[in-house]
Protein backbone atom coordinates (compact mmCIF):
# COMPACT_ATOMS: atom_id res chain seq x y z
CA UNK A 1 0.00 0.00 0.00
CA UNK A 2 0.86 3.79 -0.69
CA UNK A 3 2.32 5.03 2.61
CA UNK A 4 4.09 8.54 1.86
CA UNK A 5 3.78 8.93 5.94
CA UNK A 6 2.27 12.56 4.13
CA UNK A 7 0.27 14.94 6.66
CA UNK A 8 -2.95 16.87 6.22
CA UNK A 9 -3.75 19.91 5.74
CA UNK A 10 -5.69 20.34 9.22
CA UNK A 11 -2.08 20.23 11.46
CA UNK A 12 0.04 22.85 9.54
CA UNK A 13 -3.76 25.06 10.08
CA UNK A 14 -3.58 24.47 13.57
CA UNK A 15 -0.17 24.08 14.69
CA UNK A 16 2.58 24.81 12.24
CA UNK A 17 5.14 24.42 14.70
CA UNK A 18 4.50 21.15 15.59
CA UNK A 19 3.68 19.97 11.91
CA UNK A 20 6.74 21.28 10.59
CA UNK A 21 8.45 19.11 13.27
CA UNK A 22 6.59 16.18 12.18
CA UNK A 23 8.09 16.93 8.46
CA UNK A 24 11.54 16.94 9.80
CA UNK A 25 11.33 13.72 11.44
CA UNK A 26 10.10 12.32 7.94
CA UNK A 27 12.60 13.58 6.65
CA UNK A 28 14.91 12.03 8.66
CA UNK A 29 13.30 8.65 8.67
CA UNK A 30 13.40 8.61 4.82
CA UNK A 31 17.65 9.45 4.83
CA UNK A 32 18.95 7.40 7.47
CA UNK A 33 19.39 3.57 7.36
CA UNK A 34 17.74 2.53 10.26
CA UNK A 35 19.52 0.00 12.71
CA UNK A 36 17.65 0.69 16.08
CA UNK A 37 16.93 -3.24 17.16
CA UNK A 38 14.02 -2.34 18.72
CA UNK A 39 12.67 0.07 16.07
CA UNK A 40 10.33 -0.37 12.49
CA UNK A 41 7.87 1.17 10.25
CA UNK A 42 4.12 0.14 10.67
CA UNK A 43 2.02 -0.02 7.67
CA UNK A 44 -0.75 3.22 6.78
CA UNK A 45 -3.44 0.93 7.67
CA UNK A 46 -2.09 0.79 11.28
CA UNK A 47 -0.86 4.53 11.73
CA UNK A 48 -4.65 4.96 10.40
CA UNK A 49 -6.42 3.03 13.01
CA UNK A 50 -3.79 4.86 15.67
CA UNK A 51 -5.00 8.19 14.45
CA UNK A 52 -8.27 7.37 13.89
CA UNK A 53 -11.42 8.42 16.18
CA UNK A 54 -10.99 5.66 18.89
CA UNK A 55 -9.01 8.38 20.62
CA UNK A 56 -12.38 9.85 21.61
CA UNK A 57 -13.89 6.84 23.63
CA UNK A 58 -13.15 6.06 27.14
CA UNK A 59 -13.80 1.96 28.19
CA UNK A 60 -12.72 1.41 31.33
CA UNK A 61 -13.04 -2.29 32.15
CA UNK A 62 -13.23 -5.39 29.01
CA UNK A 63 -15.40 -5.91 26.20
CA UNK A 64 -19.22 -7.07 27.96
CA UNK A 65 -18.02 -5.57 31.23
CA UNK A 66 -17.23 -2.00 30.81
CA UNK A 67 -17.70 0.75 33.56
CA UNK A 68 -18.97 3.17 30.34
CA UNK A 69 -21.83 3.17 28.46
CA UNK A 70 -21.21 3.23 24.57
CA UNK A 71 -19.00 0.51 24.74
CA UNK A 72 -20.76 -1.47 21.80
CA UNK A 73 -18.15 -1.05 19.27
CA UNK A 74 -14.78 -0.70 20.96
CA UNK A 75 -16.26 -4.35 22.58
CA UNK A 76 -16.17 -5.79 19.41
CA UNK A 77 -12.77 -4.56 18.21
CA UNK A 78 -11.19 -5.52 21.39
CA UNK A 79 -12.40 -8.82 21.06
CA UNK A 80 -11.13 -8.97 17.59
CA UNK A 81 -7.93 -7.83 18.61
CA UNK A 82 -8.03 -10.84 21.65
CA UNK A 83 -8.99 -13.07 18.83
CA UNK A 84 -6.47 -12.46 16.37
CA UNK A 85 -3.58 -12.05 19.10
CA UNK A 86 -4.63 -15.85 20.50
CA UNK A 87 -4.65 -17.12 17.20
CA UNK A 88 -1.32 -15.70 15.76
CA UNK A 89 0.37 -17.12 18.96
CA UNK A 90 -0.95 -20.28 19.86
CA UNK A 91 -2.29 -18.86 23.31
CA UNK A 92 -5.31 -19.31 25.65
CA UNK A 93 -5.57 -15.41 26.14
CA UNK A 94 -4.48 -12.49 25.90
CA UNK A 95 -4.82 -8.96 26.98
CA UNK A 96 -4.26 -6.16 24.31
CA UNK A 97 -4.78 -3.09 26.68
CA UNK A 98 -0.77 -2.59 27.80
CA UNK A 99 -0.20 0.96 26.90
CA UNK A 100 3.73 -0.37 26.88
CA UNK A 101 6.10 -3.13 27.45
CA UNK A 102 6.72 -1.62 30.54
CA UNK A 103 3.39 -1.63 31.86
CA UNK A 104 2.63 -5.18 30.32
CA UNK A 105 5.40 -6.34 33.02
CA UNK A 106 4.18 -4.48 35.61
CA UNK A 107 0.97 -5.93 35.52
CA UNK A 108 2.39 -9.63 35.49
CA UNK A 109 4.86 -8.79 38.85
CA UNK A 110 1.75 -7.03 40.30
CA UNK A 111 -0.17 -10.38 39.60
CA UNK A 112 2.71 -12.73 40.84
CA UNK A 113 4.44 -11.32 43.19
CA UNK A 114 4.53 -9.45 46.77
CA UNK A 115 6.36 -6.30 47.56
CA UNK A 116 10.22 -7.70 48.30
CA UNK A 117 9.92 -10.65 46.26
CA UNK A 118 12.37 -12.60 44.93
CA UNK A 119 12.79 -12.39 41.14
CA UNK A 120 15.67 -13.68 38.78
CA UNK A 121 15.82 -12.06 35.13
CA UNK A 122 18.93 -11.33 32.96
CA UNK A 123 21.39 -8.53 34.26
CA UNK A 124 20.74 -5.29 32.87
CA UNK A 125 24.55 -4.99 31.57
CA UNK A 126 24.36 -8.19 29.67
CA UNK A 127 21.52 -7.52 27.91
CA UNK A 128 18.33 -7.60 30.04
CA UNK A 129 15.67 -4.81 29.91
CA UNK A 130 15.10 -1.61 32.72
CA UNK A 131 12.20 -3.16 34.00
CA UNK A 132 14.32 -6.53 34.81
CA UNK A 133 15.60 -4.50 38.19
CA UNK A 134 17.47 -1.65 37.68
CA UNK A 135 17.20 -0.29 40.74
CA UNK A 136 16.24 3.44 39.06
CA UNK A 137 13.21 1.19 37.70
CA UNK A 138 9.85 0.39 39.63
CA UNK A 139 11.04 -3.41 39.44
CA UNK A 140 14.32 -2.85 41.13
CA UNK A 141 13.03 -0.40 43.86
CA UNK A 142 9.93 -2.90 44.64
CA UNK A 143 11.22 -5.97 44.01
CA UNK A 144 14.43 -8.09 45.01
CA UNK A 145 15.73 -9.05 41.27
CA UNK A 146 18.66 -11.31 40.99
CA UNK A 147 20.48 -11.25 37.95
CA UNK A 148 21.81 -14.06 35.91
CA UNK A 149 24.36 -13.18 33.17
CA UNK A 150 26.50 -14.88 30.19
CA UNK A 151 29.30 -17.28 30.12
CA UNK A 152 32.85 -14.52 29.81
CA UNK A 153 34.63 -16.96 27.34
CA UNK A 154 31.57 -17.95 24.99
CA UNK A 155 29.50 -15.02 25.51
CA UNK A 156 26.59 -17.47 25.81
CA UNK A 157 23.44 -17.64 28.61
CA UNK A 158 25.10 -20.41 30.85
CA UNK A 159 22.13 -22.22 32.11
CA UNK A 160 23.88 -24.06 34.59
CA UNK A 161 24.64 -21.05 36.45
CA UNK A 162 21.07 -19.96 35.97
CA UNK A 163 20.66 -23.23 37.82
CA UNK A 164 22.42 -22.46 40.39
CA UNK A 165 21.73 -19.21 41.46
CA UNK A 166 18.11 -20.08 41.31
CA UNK A 167 18.83 -22.80 43.60
CA UNK A 168 20.27 -20.77 46.06
CA UNK A 169 17.89 -17.43 45.75
CA UNK A 170 14.56 -19.33 45.31
CA UNK A 171 13.22 -16.93 43.20
CA UNK A 172 9.45 -16.72 42.91
CA UNK A 173 9.46 -15.76 39.27
CA UNK A 174 11.39 -16.33 36.71
CA UNK A 175 12.24 -14.22 33.40
CA UNK A 176 13.54 -15.02 30.17
CA UNK A 177 13.95 -12.15 27.65
CA UNK A 178 16.60 -9.55 26.72
CA UNK A 179 17.00 -6.25 24.92
CA UNK A 180 20.32 -7.21 23.29
CA UNK A 181 21.21 -10.27 23.28
CA UNK A 182 21.88 -12.01 19.86
CA UNK A 183 20.91 -15.49 20.31
CA UNK A 184 18.04 -18.15 20.89
CA UNK A 185 16.59 -19.11 24.49
CA UNK A 186 16.25 -22.46 26.05
CA UNK A 187 13.13 -21.78 27.07
CA UNK A 188 12.66 -25.93 28.15
CA UNK A 189 15.42 -25.42 30.12
CA UNK A 190 14.46 -22.06 32.05
CA UNK A 191 11.01 -24.33 32.48
CA UNK A 192 12.66 -26.60 34.20
CA UNK A 193 14.57 -24.55 36.21
CA UNK A 194 11.60 -22.77 37.38
CA UNK A 195 9.59 -26.06 38.34
CA UNK A 196 12.46 -27.50 40.25
CA UNK A 197 12.09 -24.07 42.82
CA UNK A 198 8.74 -23.56 42.02
CA UNK A 199 8.74 -20.43 40.49
CA UNK A 200 6.68 -19.03 37.90
CA UNK A 201 8.03 -18.57 34.49
CA UNK A 202 7.49 -15.60 32.48
CA UNK A 203 9.14 -14.78 29.01
CA UNK A 204 9.51 -11.14 27.88
CA UNK A 205 9.17 -11.24 24.60
CA UNK A 206 8.97 -7.65 23.50
CA UNK A 207 11.96 -6.99 21.46
CA UNK A 208 11.24 -10.57 19.37
CA UNK A 209 7.83 -11.27 19.13
CA UNK A 210 7.29 -10.42 15.69
CA UNK A 211 9.80 -13.31 15.10
CA UNK A 212 7.54 -15.43 16.87
CA UNK A 213 4.37 -13.88 15.29
CA UNK A 214 6.24 -14.66 11.67
CA UNK A 215 7.09 -18.54 13.09
CA UNK A 216 10.84 -17.35 12.20
CA UNK A 217 11.75 -18.49 15.88
CA UNK A 218 10.52 -20.61 18.18
CA UNK A 219 7.27 -19.96 20.43
CA UNK A 220 7.78 -19.30 23.89
CA UNK A 221 3.94 -19.69 24.91
CA UNK A 222 4.55 -23.35 24.42
CA UNK A 223 6.83 -23.14 28.08
CA UNK A 224 5.50 -20.24 29.65
CA UNK A 225 2.93 -19.28 32.28
CA UNK A 226 2.74 -15.78 31.07
CA UNK A 227 5.00 -13.96 27.71
CA UNK A 228 4.95 -10.21 27.54
CA UNK A 229 5.43 -8.45 24.66
CA UNK A 230 5.47 -4.55 22.46
CA UNK A 231 3.62 -4.78 19.64
CA UNK A 232 5.76 -1.84 18.01
CA UNK A 233 9.61 -3.49 17.42
CA UNK A 234 9.64 -6.72 15.22
CA UNK A 235 6.17 -6.93 14.89
CA UNK A 236 5.81 -3.59 13.27
CA UNK A 237 2.44 -2.30 14.88
CA UNK A 238 1.79 0.78 16.57
CA UNK A 239 3.57 1.43 20.04
CA UNK A 240 1.80 -0.43 22.88
CA UNK A 241 2.04 -3.57 24.78
CA UNK A 242 0.33 -7.15 24.83
CA UNK A 243 0.21 -10.05 28.04
CA UNK A 244 -0.12 -13.51 26.87
CA UNK A 245 -0.93 -16.37 29.10
CA UNK A 246 -2.21 -19.79 29.91
CA UNK A 247 -5.84 -20.38 31.42
CA UNK A 248 -4.89 -20.30 34.74
CA UNK A 249 -2.85 -16.71 35.02
CA UNK A 250 -6.16 -14.89 32.70
CA UNK A 251 -8.10 -13.34 35.23
CA UNK A 252 -5.36 -12.36 37.26
CA UNK A 253 -3.37 -11.24 34.37
CA UNK A 254 -6.84 -8.77 33.43
CA UNK A 255 -7.53 -7.43 36.88
CA UNK A 256 -3.75 -6.48 37.14
CA UNK A 257 -3.77 -4.43 33.88
CA UNK A 258 -7.16 -2.86 35.25
CA UNK A 259 -7.64 -1.48 37.59
CA UNK A 260 -4.39 -2.87 38.81
CA UNK A 261 -1.99 -0.93 36.60
CA UNK A 262 -3.93 1.09 34.08
CA UNK A 263 -6.72 3.21 33.61
CA UNK A 264 -9.26 3.18 30.48
CA UNK A 265 -7.65 1.40 27.29
CA UNK A 266 -6.73 3.10 24.68
CA UNK A 267 -9.15 2.35 21.61
CA UNK A 268 -7.45 3.50 18.65
CA UNK A 269 -3.92 1.45 19.93
CA UNK A 270 -6.00 -1.50 20.19
CA UNK A 271 -7.96 -1.39 16.78
CA UNK A 272 -4.15 -0.88 15.39
CA UNK A 273 -2.95 -3.54 17.33
CA UNK A 274 -5.70 -5.61 15.66
CA UNK A 275 -4.49 -4.68 12.09
CA UNK A 276 -1.07 -5.51 13.05
CA UNK A 277 -2.24 -8.84 14.00
CA UNK A 278 -4.45 -9.56 10.93
CA UNK A 279 -1.29 -8.14 8.86
CA UNK A 280 1.02 -10.60 11.32
CA UNK A 281 -0.93 -13.51 10.52
CA UNK A 282 -0.22 -13.59 6.37
CA UNK A 283 2.16 -15.41 4.82
CA UNK A 284 4.27 -12.20 3.68
CA UNK A 285 4.63 -11.50 7.56
CA UNK A 286 6.34 -14.82 7.60
CA UNK A 287 8.39 -13.96 4.46
CA UNK A 288 9.68 -10.86 5.85
CA UNK A 289 10.33 -11.83 9.53
CA UNK A 290 12.57 -15.14 7.32
CA UNK A 291 14.56 -12.37 6.27
CA UNK A 292 15.25 -10.42 8.84
CA UNK A 293 16.90 -12.87 10.29
CA UNK A 294 18.64 -13.54 6.84
CA UNK A 295 20.18 -9.91 6.30
CA UNK A 296 21.11 -9.78 10.31
CA UNK A 297 23.55 -13.08 9.47
CA UNK A 298 24.74 -10.81 6.63
CA UNK A 299 25.12 -8.16 8.47
CA UNK A 300 26.85 -9.75 11.34
CA UNK A 301 29.36 -11.62 8.94
CA UNK A 302 30.12 -8.39 7.25
CA UNK A 303 31.62 -7.31 10.21
CA UNK A 304 33.55 -10.26 11.01
CA UNK A 305 35.17 -10.43 7.72
CA UNK A 306 35.77 -6.70 8.61
CA UNK A 307 37.73 -7.80 11.07
CA UNK A 308 35.44 -6.58 13.65
CA UNK A 309 34.08 -8.66 16.98
CA UNK A 310 30.73 -9.72 16.51
CA UNK A 311 29.73 -10.01 20.48
CA UNK A 312 28.58 -14.12 21.17
CA UNK A 313 30.26 -15.27 18.10
CA UNK A 314 27.38 -13.87 15.01
CA UNK A 315 23.57 -14.20 15.78
CA UNK A 316 20.60 -16.21 16.14
CA UNK A 317 17.66 -13.48 15.86
CA UNK A 318 17.81 -9.80 14.61
CA UNK A 319 20.82 -8.27 16.66
CA UNK A 320 23.51 -7.80 16.09
CA UNK A 321 26.36 -6.26 18.72
CA UNK A 322 29.65 -5.06 17.50
CA UNK A 323 32.37 -4.64 20.34
CA UNK A 324 34.35 -1.37 19.26
CA UNK A 325 37.30 -1.81 21.00
CA UNK A 326 37.87 -4.55 18.02
CA UNK A 327 37.93 -1.26 15.82
CA UNK A 328 40.63 -0.05 18.03
CA UNK A 329 40.55 -0.15 21.95
CA UNK A 330 39.85 3.82 22.35
CA UNK A 331 36.89 3.75 19.88
CA UNK A 332 33.92 3.95 22.47
CA UNK A 333 30.00 2.80 21.58
CA UNK A 334 29.20 6.75 22.81
CA UNK A 335 31.79 7.96 19.80
CA UNK A 336 30.69 5.71 17.82
CA UNK A 337 27.08 6.06 17.52
CA UNK A 338 27.31 10.06 17.72
CA UNK A 339 29.51 9.71 14.39
CA UNK A 340 27.71 7.15 12.46
CA UNK A 341 24.56 8.92 13.12
CA UNK A 342 25.81 12.30 11.28
CA UNK A 343 27.16 10.30 8.73
CA UNK A 344 23.08 8.94 8.31
CA UNK A 345 23.35 5.27 9.82
CA UNK A 346 20.98 5.39 13.20
CA UNK A 347 22.18 2.72 15.69
CA UNK A 348 22.79 3.07 19.19
CA UNK A 349 25.74 2.34 21.54
CA UNK A 350 25.20 -0.59 24.38
CA UNK A 351 27.17 -1.75 26.86
CA UNK A 352 29.23 -5.47 25.84
CA UNK A 353 29.37 -8.44 28.44
CA UNK A 354 31.85 -7.40 30.88
CA UNK A 355 31.83 -3.59 29.81
CA UNK A 356 34.58 -1.50 31.31
CA UNK A 357 33.03 0.98 30.64
CA UNK A 358 29.67 3.23 32.39
CA UNK A 359 26.78 2.48 30.40
CA UNK A 360 26.53 6.10 28.84
CA UNK A 361 30.02 5.91 27.52
CA UNK A 362 30.17 1.58 26.87
CA UNK A 363 32.32 -0.38 24.32
CA UNK A 364 29.89 -1.37 21.74
CA UNK A 365 27.24 -0.70 19.17
CA UNK A 366 23.96 -2.53 18.89
CA UNK A 367 21.93 -2.89 15.38
CA UNK A 368 19.16 -4.97 14.37
CA UNK A 369 17.14 -5.55 10.86
CA UNK A 370 13.43 -5.57 11.28
CA UNK A 371 13.70 -1.77 10.18
CA UNK A 372 15.86 -1.95 6.83
CA UNK A 373 14.07 -5.56 6.31
CA UNK A 374 10.59 -3.54 6.07
CA UNK A 375 12.60 -0.81 3.62
CA UNK A 376 13.41 -4.03 1.09
CA UNK A 377 16.77 -4.31 2.13
CA UNK A 378 18.26 -8.31 1.57
CA UNK A 379 21.50 -9.45 2.15
CA UNK A 380 23.35 -7.89 -0.50
CA UNK A 381 22.37 -4.37 1.44
CA UNK A 382 23.10 -5.26 5.24
CA UNK A 383 26.75 -6.82 3.73
CA UNK A 384 27.23 -3.17 2.39
CA UNK A 385 25.71 -1.60 5.48
CA UNK A 386 28.35 -4.12 7.35
CA UNK A 387 31.22 -2.64 5.47
CA UNK A 388 30.18 1.15 5.36
CA UNK A 389 30.00 0.98 9.22
CA UNK A 390 33.44 -0.53 9.27
CA UNK A 391 34.79 1.81 6.57
CA UNK A 392 33.58 4.83 8.65
CA UNK A 393 34.78 3.58 12.02
CA UNK A 394 38.17 2.81 10.87
CA UNK A 395 38.34 5.48 8.66
CA UNK A 396 36.65 8.31 11.65
CA UNK A 397 39.64 10.72 11.06
CA UNK A 398 39.81 10.97 7.47
CA UNK A 399 38.04 13.59 6.51
CA UNK A 400 37.98 13.39 2.70
CA UNK A 401 37.24 9.57 2.98
CA UNK A 402 34.31 10.44 5.33
CA UNK A 403 32.76 12.61 3.06
CA UNK A 404 33.08 9.69 0.43
CA UNK A 405 31.51 7.29 2.53
CA UNK A 406 28.83 9.57 3.37
CA UNK A 407 27.54 9.99 0.36
CA UNK A 408 27.49 6.38 -0.23
CA UNK A 409 25.05 6.02 2.89
CA UNK A 410 22.66 8.41 0.94
CA UNK A 411 22.53 7.11 -1.98
CA UNK A 412 22.18 3.41 -0.62
CA UNK A 413 19.44 5.04 1.98
CA UNK A 414 17.57 7.15 -0.88
CA UNK A 415 16.97 3.28 -2.84
CA UNK A 416 15.09 2.70 0.39
CA UNK A 417 13.03 4.86 2.25
CA UNK A 418 10.07 3.81 4.33
CA UNK A 419 7.97 6.94 2.66
CA UNK A 420 7.54 7.12 -0.67
C1 LIG B 1 11.39 -2.71 24.81
C2 LIG B 1 11.34 -3.65 25.95
C3 LIG B 1 10.40 -3.48 27.00
C4 LIG B 1 9.58 -2.23 27.22
O1 LIG B 1 8.87 -1.72 26.23
P1 LIG B 1 8.34 -0.21 26.29
O2 LIG B 1 7.18 -0.26 25.37
O3 LIG B 1 9.47 0.65 25.84
O4 LIG B 1 7.94 0.09 27.70
C5 LIG B 1 10.33 -4.47 27.97
N1 LIG B 1 11.12 -5.53 27.93
C6 LIG B 1 12.05 -5.73 26.97
C7 LIG B 1 12.88 -6.96 27.00
C8 LIG B 1 12.19 -4.78 25.95
O5 LIG B 1 13.11 -4.96 25.00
Amino acid sequence: MENTGALNTELFETDDEIASLINDDLERQNSHIHLIASENFASKAVMQASGSILTNKYSEGFPGKRYYEGCETVDEIEQLAIDRACKLFEADHANVQPHSGSSANMAVYLNLLEAGDTVMGMALDQGGHLTHGSPVNFSGRIYNFVGYGLDQDTELIDMDKVKQLAEETKPKLLIAGYSSYSQNLDYAAFREIADSVGAYFMVDAAHFIGLVAGKAVENPMKYADVVTATTHKALRGPRGGIILSTEEFAKGVDKNIFPGAQGGALNNQIAAKAVCFKEALSTEFQDYTKQILKNASALSDSFINEGLRVVSGGTANHIVLVDTGSVDEELTGKDAGTLLNDMGITLNRNAIPFDKRSPFVTSGIRMGTPATTTCGMKEEELTKVGNLISEILKNRSDENKLNELKSEVSNLASQFQPYV
